[in-house]
């Protein structure tokens, strides 16, 4: 990663955290993330985790938060109701211990303003990330104080939000890639990271008729509220 790039590195389940951890620490501009998918969430393990993730935050100060959210997918192994009862003890921990939180939100965008709302004047700092919901879904959730991210799942075929990404302009955005994880356009998925990312910005400074240096630099501002930054002294 060149070094004017700053990383925001999640995880999804708890034998990720060791080696990511290992991974940031040598990387000034690399802050790691620790977090549990809702697939990764074992039913009557929650407390375990819980005070895993706790005990991990308090090992490492640059460490934040995420994956974490609700995934209506994998209701049947884990119910929607304990997903977001799980939800709520992280940003709980979020705030106490002031990580930034990386949200991961499949067909739950409902459940998931309820669990924000219980919340609302204490959240920790909140990223959507792969953000494809409606403009009034963004609009609601950056009236919470959180930040949508937007990679190249916008590029789906068929998805309204892309045809209306001019109205984001001005909400709190970043953006991301998703990789290698994420869905990705047909042909971009052989090429390295670094063309996906720049094939992703010239995409969405088109499509939100911005100069891509402004979506750059708008990312890497959002990128200091989401990352350790070591205090100046
Ligand atoms: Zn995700």
């Amino acid at each position: 990663m060149p070094q004017t790039w700053r990383g925001l590195v999640c995880t999804s389940r708890t034998e990720e955290w060791q080696e990511l951890i290992a991974i940031a620490k040598n990387r000034a501009n690399m802050t790691g993330a620790i977090g549990i998918l809702p697939e990764a969430l074992a039913e009557g393990a929650f407390d375990g985790s819980l005070a895993e993730m706790e005990l991990t935050l308090k090992s490492d100060e640059a460490l934040q938060i995420g994956e974490v959210g609700l995934d209506r997918r994998f209701q049947d192994k884990t119910p929607l109701k304990q997903q977001m009862e799980f939800l709520s003890e992280v940003l709980e921990l979020g705030w106490q211990m002031d990580r930034s939180v990386s949200l991961h939100v499949v067909g739950a965008e409902e459940p998931l303003f309820k669990t924000l709302e219980r919340h609302s004047g204490k959240l920790p700092r909140l990223l959507w990330h792969g953000f494809t919901a409606s403009i009034e879904a963004a609009r609601h959730f950056t009236g919470l104080g959180g930040t949508i991210s937007l990679g190249p799942s916008l590029w789906r075929p068929g998805l309204r939000l892309a045809g209306r990404l001019p109205e984001l302009r001005n909400y709190p955005f970043a953006v991301e890639t998703d990789w290698p994880e994420g869905w990705l356009p047909e042909g971009w998925k052989s090429e390295m990271y670094q063309t996906i990312l720049s094939r992703h910005l010239d995409r969405l400074a088109t499509a939100m008729d911005i100069p891509v240096n402004e979506l750059e630099e708008r990312t890497h501002a959002i990128g200091t509220l989401f990352t350790y930054q070591q205090a100046s002294r």
